[in-house]
């Protein structure tokens, strides 16, 4: 994948997390995490059977890390 903001290759990898990798509108505490709201989006994108594991590009030039949460093949 090509990085959106200079256009070099992205390497693919993963970011992980225990309680699973989540977008959160609002700041929470990772204990409260099991109580979600609907201004939680899961980043499980296929990489493990759980969202503990999602996959993710990173720009070494940029220093961005993209994360694709459509759950497509990779
Ligand atoms: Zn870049």
């Amino acid at each position: 994948m090509k990085c959106p903001y200079c256009d070099n290759e992205m390497k693919l990898g993963y970011i992980q997390c225990r309680d699973g990798v989540q977008w959160t509108l609002k700041k929470q505490l990772v204990a409260a995490l099991s109580v979600f709201g609907k201004e939680c989006t899961s980043l499980a994108n296929g990489a493990a059977d759980n969202s503990n594991v999602v996959y993710a590009y990173k720009c070494d030039s940029c220093k961005k890390v993209i994360i694709d949460y459509s759950n497509r093949e990779v």
